[in-house]
């Protein structure tokens, strides 16, 4: 064995350490410039943010939310594009040198909830709220674009801010959202190679979690009819109880998840709501049940719709009663592509440290972001909103929702390192969720 093999062996691992790291790490100056650039947007950031949660506005109605962003993109010299699904706003960012291009993605829209905490910065609108933490979404893919602009000659392709309209839901009657983006060609021209966003969470701020793979679940509802026959509530015999049917239908649906499905892939059916009837004396002779199902896998997914409808006929059947059985799709899961979590998830450490960064299991809740997941690859974490001298707070959609604004300066961090670090990589992944 010639002397200087373990020498050659050292080198060559010492050169993969430098690849690597090079790799990952945005270098030293770039960080720097980063955490200097968020210190001296700070109050603007915070002013936005402010103005934009004492003036929420429900989903594809975002009409002066769309107006402020725009204005800021504009300011900064990007290219932006106006009402892209109804409200939604896309702004271009080029960097100096040519590359591929990268998404950043924040929904706009707000919940109509009063809000019930005494904040100074309150919603001004009566019943409408940013109680889901779209309006810290918004400011760090704002605050996002401030930093990225002032490190242009840093930047090796295109950043795409992307501000969603109707993340909750279009409403009746209407589309909207992520599949109405898509459709308006939000990932085209120029194609997005890899795309990112967050959503606030209840924990730490200053902290971060993430999950490789699904990362939330897919959103699906369901209306059940059940078709009796009325009768005296003295003679049961004569009619057909849909009360009574409903009772065994709802059962056995319960019986899905824990009897029907691989334990290791979680899945929940819930319903939400129930009614029928007409009086204490009288045979019901329709009852309606409303659900959701959630699901972190597509097997599990068409598996429960299969199930349910074959438990509600042959419970219906048995009794000779009829039904209706409608089922909608909603959201697919939330899937941090393989391939890109593997190359992001060393960023998230080097930036936050170990200890500010968790592993989580998937969330059993629903994001339409799984949109642009299904397209291109996409990674998605949840940032930590809870002031740290706090035990607890409000959760989401509570009307005292009220996250830590520092958690805007965490999450702006984070997505430029992100972005920073996809860009340098430039390679084209395959999307294989
Ligand atoms: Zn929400
Ligand atoms: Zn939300």
């Amino acid at each position: 064995m010639p002397k200087s093999f373990p020498f050659k062996i050292v080198s060559a691992f010492v050169l993969f350490l430098s690849v690597i790291s090079a790799l990952h790490a945005v270098d030293k100056k770039t960080s720097q410039l980063i955490d200097l650039e968020i210190q001296r947007h700070w109050d603007e950031i915070l002013k936005t943010r402010r103005f934009l949660h004492m003036n929420p506005e429900l989903s594809n109605r975002e009409f002066e939310t769309s107006k402020l962003i725009a204005a800021k993109l504009m300011s900064l010299g990007l290219d932006v594009q106006t009402e892209v699904a109804k409200t939604g706003v896309v702004a271009l960012l080029t960097g100096e040198n040519s590359g591929i291009t990268v998404g950043c993605r924040a929904d706009m829209d707000a919940l109509p909830i009063q809000e019930q905490s005494n904040v100074p910065y309150k919603s001004l609108n009566p019943g409408v709220m940013h109680a889901c933490g779209h309006d810290i979404h918004m400011s760090v893919a704002l605050g996002t674009a401030m930093v990225m602009s002032a490190l242009r000659d840093r930047i090796g392709g295109n950043i795409k801010f992307i501000f969603q309209p109707a993340e909750e839901g279009a409403p009746a009657g209407e589309t909207g959202g992520a599949s109405l983006m898509i459709k308006e060609g939000v990932l085209d021209d120029p194609p997005v190679a890899a795309i990112f966003g967050l959503h606030v969470m209840p924990f730490d701020v200053g902290k971060i979690e993430f999950s490789p793979g699904a990362i939330m679940a897919s959103s699906d509802r369901f209306e059940i009819t059940i078709k009796g026959k009325s009768s005296h509530g003295a003679r049961p015999h004569e009619g057909k109880d849909a009360i009574t049917l409903a009772a065994q239908v709802i059962l056995g649906i319960q019986t899905i998840v824990s009897r029907n499905l691989d334990a290791t892939d979680p899945a929940v059916i819930s319903i939400g709501k129930i009614e029928g009837g007409i009086r204490s004396n009288i045979i019901a002779d329709e009852v309606r049940l409303e659900g959701t199902v959630r699901t972190l896998s597509e097997t599990n997914r068409s598996k429960i719709k299969e199930l349910m409808e074959n438990i509600v006929k042959g419970t219906t059947s048995s009794f000779g009663a009829d039904y209706v059985f409608s089922y909608r799709k909603g959201s697919s899961p939330v899937y941090n592509h393989p391939q890109l979590a593997k190359i992001m998830i060393p960023t998230l450490y080097e930036v936050l440290g170990d200890e500010n960064v968790g592993n989580i299991t998937p969330q059993m809740v629903a994001e339409d972001f799984s949109a642009y997941c299904q397209k291109v690859p996409g990674f998605f974490f949840f940032l930590g909103v809870r002031p740290p001298e706090q035990k607890s707070m409000a959760p989401l959609h509570s009307p005292l929702f009220n996250p830590d604004e520092r958690s805007i300066a965490t999450g702006i961090k984070v997505m430029c390192h992100l972005l920073l670090d996809c860009l340098e990589h430039q390679i084209p992944i395959e999307n294989t969720s």
